[in-house]
């Protein structure tokens, strides 16, 4: 039985690479500096994985930004703009990264976007019609010959590489006139070249991840990924290829693997277990060796030795210890490095954890069992059943409320044509009512504001005084742009997520928990632990402290429960949805709180609701049951005439809206501007019942919107919405942006809706 990893965090324990990246950025390192951050971060991760006894340790899953990005390197498939600046390929590298403005030159990042059903974001590739591809980078082979020199056994190391077919699904083509798959034909012979150069180098084994796998693959994805691999097989030989699928299970797509043949497949035990059945009833007819995806890389518990030992000797009852692996089911990319290096965790919480390094040694204790050593798997068994049972982690009267949701939990009084009207008489905004999502820009004073008090070197008044002037401030700001509906600014929030998971019982933070979200940034996402309950009112004071500084309505804040736990590690003993259930009624008591304070619009946000999507259209239904009662349970205890409003940040909600109105908010604001409200397409399918706010300009972008360009999408909009539902509003919030950027691009956006209101009225428009 062969244990391995399928690749580890490269951040570094400290972040090492986030900051020397970011010192080559600014110019205050050189590029040799920052390789030597590289090589020592990459020494460590094997040197650990060597000690922890592994027998297969990855190589060239160590990247300077994004591994996405690393194949486009390898494969040269480099946009020709980048191509013209003359430079050396790291800084190449960078530019395409994150764009290249010096020198009178101006160009663009290249496109990122989420990575599955993650929160890393990947460079997509981009393909021309003709796209040839060559050997243009030597990262993975120098990679292989560092570590040559450094691990005592070259047998042992396994480079990484995204399969073909994966690769260029990732991707996207620059032109509408080709298909992307329609490369495979050009690809293939490439990838034959690299993967036989690591064989004379001295590779024995070598693994290809072909993600897609677990996807719903269309015809053409199939057969363009039988021809690839028959042809890779035939021409690769002498060296052991491993495919590696992840994030879901492969069932629908085994019986690609009929009539080829590589040495060893890898499937994701932790997010389909039930898969094993079916492929084990394949590999009784194949001679594949069978690498089992038993420790979880997407999440922070510890392994359930016996559950885990169960699947591997139904495995090796099967097909033999001899053709059985075993390793976590993706790349630990995802988790943090070292439990070891958080010291606050309550001590029964601590015992359930493991982080990347004690996931590497949860693969050898499962080898020791299967061994024979039981008692490994007894204390495993003792510890998460001792800790199982700790007070901090149950509150009985949380399950129950979790469980108990009637229909009337989940409804608003009465439906939404009522409510409008009771509003709109309440409220008596204009139409097309202006608003903005709800944070101001974050400047460096604010942070350090925030630090200072984390840190306590402020008092809780002092930081409470400068924070309450700073939401003045931004109240004048946005009376004096006139706009509608006011927002108190965020300041107090670091984060959307961690804002409130500090402040909910049963969610705890991390103190070096990071994980990388994309280049160099880093996230660290809170863990719930345990039942989720509201210790008290969270936001209430921020926000009736601005309504009484202003007459305009002053909108409440929050962040919805589907949002919080996407964007959190989640308890993985109860089925997702009571976790969701119990977040959902803690932000309910807050909601209701604020209405009682006299807060009469409140905005839930829920920027993940996109992003939960799973892989496989056959799981939508299920995860939207679940996902949108969790919002109305959270939305749906306030009166008529209180406004909710949502806001979702993701330009491909096509082929959801339908759900989307299932959430019934009063209003909902997105994000529509980057794609000239392309949005808008769906409503002539299908028509939005309620308030909607397409974003009207892109706040990622330092350009200022002009008033007539705001005023024409206005007039787009209502030329497809009922006018009386639509608001105005950039299409995300604006902590981001410089504070001259905002209130210009807010100016203007203002003059926009009020000529809008003169122009556009009883539809006197062509
Ligand atoms: N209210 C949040 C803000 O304005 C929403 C952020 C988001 O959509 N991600 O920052
Ligand atoms: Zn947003």
């Amino acid at each position: 039985m062969l244990k391995h990893n399928l690749g580890y965090p490269r951040i570094g324990i400290q972040r090492e690479l986030k900051k020397a990246c970011e010192a080559y950025w600014s110019n205050k390192i050189d590029s040799n500096n920052l390789f030597e951050v590289g090589k020592k971060i990459r020494k460590e991760n094997w040197k650990m994985q060597e000690r922890a006894n592994l027998d297969l340790i990855p190589c060239n899953d160590f990247s300077f930004y994004d591994h996405v990005l690393d194949m486009s390197l390898l494969l040269g498939v480099i946009p020709e703009s980048y191509l013209s600046i003359p430079m050396n390929n790291i800084d190449l590298y960078f530019s395409m990264a994150r764009g290249f403005q010096k020198n009178g030159w101006d160009i663009k990042a290249m496109e990122m976007t989420k990575w599955f059903n993650t929160n890393y974001h990947y460079i997509v590739p981009e393909f021309n019609k003709n796209q040839k591809f060559s050997i243009y980078s030597n990262k993975i082979f120098d990679e292989f010959e560092e570590s040559k020199r450094l691990l005592n056994l070259i047998k042992k190391i396994k480079p990484v590489l995204i399969g073909p077919i994966s690769y260029l699904f990732l991707g996207k083509e620059k032109n509408k006139y080709f298909h992307r798959m329609d490369l495979i034909e050009n690809l293939v012979p490439v990838y034959i070249q690299i993967i036989n150069k690591l064989k004379n180098k001295g590779v024995h084994w070598i693994q290809l991840d072909e993600p897609i796998l677990v996807l719903d693959m269309s015809d053409k994805e199939k057969e363009a990924f039988q021809y690839a691999y028959k042809k890779i097989s035939k021409s690769c030989l002498g060296i052991n290829i491993l495919l590696a699928s992840y994030f879901d299970g492969i069932s629908e797509n085994i019986s690609l693997f009929k009539d080829f043949f590589v040495k060893a497949l890898h499937i994701d035990l932790i997010e389909d277990s039930n898969q094993l059945k079916k492929i084990l009833n394949f590999f009784r007819e194949s001679k594949m060796l069978l690498s089992l995806g038993i420790i979880d890389g997407r999440n922070i518990w510890k392994n359930n030795y016996s559950n885990s030992i169960k699947k591997i000797e139904k495995t090796i009852e099967v097909i033999g210890e001899n053709r059985v692996m075993i390793a976590p089911n993706c790349s630990l990319l995802h988790v943090p490095i070292d439990i070891e290096s958080e010291h606050s965790i309550h001590i029964d919480v601590k015992n359930r954890m493991s982080f990347a390094k004690q996931k590497i040694y949860e693969l050898n204790d499962l080898e020791n069992i299967i061994k024979g050593n039981k008692n490994i798997l007894s204390n495993n068994f003792f510890l998460l059943e001792k800790t199982k049972k700790s007070s901090i982690i149950h509150n009985q009267k949380v399950k129950e409320r979790a469980i108990q949701i009637t229909d009337k939990d989940i409804k608003r009084e009465n439906s939404f044509s009522i409510r409008q009207k009771k509003q709109k008489k309440k409220f008596c905004l204009p139409i097309f009512p202006t608003t903005t999502i709800g944070s101001f820009p974050q400047t460096k004073e604010i942070r350090s504001l925030r630090n200072k008090f984390r840190k306590k070197e402020l008092s809780k008044e002092e930081y409470y005084k400068k924070i309450k002037f700073f939401i003045v401030d931004v109240i004048r700001k946005q009376e004096k742009i006139d706009l509608d509906v006011l927002v108190h600014g965020e300041f107090e929030r670091t984060d959307m997520v961690e804002y409130f998971s500090y402040k909910l019982k049963g969610i705890l933070s991390t103190e070096n928990g990071w994980v990388q979200s994309y280049g160099s940034r880093c996230v660290k996402p809170p863990i719930i632990y345990g039942d989720v309950s509201r210790n008290g009112n969270i936001t209430v004071d921020w926000i009736s402290f601005a309504q009484s500084k202003t007459k305009k309505l002053m909108k409440g804040m929050v962040t919805g429960p589907v949002t919080i736990l996407q964007w959190s590690f989640v308890r993985d003993d109860q089925p997702i949805y009571h976790t969701a259930y119990q977040i959902a009624w803690a932000m309910r008591e807050e909601v209701l709180s604020l209405e009682k304070s006299g807060i009469k619009i409140i905005q839930i946000d829920e920027p993940a609701i996109r992003e939960g999507l799973p892989l496989k259209k056959k799981d939508w239904k299920f995860y939207f049951n679940w996902s949108i009662k969790a919002f109305r349970l959270s939305s749906s205890g306030v009166k008529d005439e209180t406004q909710i409003h949502t806001h979702m940040c993701y330009s491909e909600f096509n082929d959801i809206f339908e759900h989307i109105a299932d959430l019934d908010a009063d209003v909902i604001t997105m994000e529509t501007s980057r794609s000239k409200m392309e949005l808008l397409q769906a409503f002539s399918i299908f028509s939005y019942p309620n308030e909607i706010g397409p974003g009207v300009y892109d706040i990622h972008s330092p350009r200022i919107p002009t008033v007539e360009e705001i005023f024409n999408l206005i007039k787009k909009a209502s030329k497809k919405l009922p006018i009386k539902n639509i608001w105005v509003n950039p299409d995300c919030g604006l902590k981001t942006r410089k504070w001259e950027e905002v209130l210009e691009s807010l100016k203007n956006m203002t003059k926009a809706a009020k000529m809008a209101r003169i122009k556009l009225i009883n539809k006197s428009f062509s």
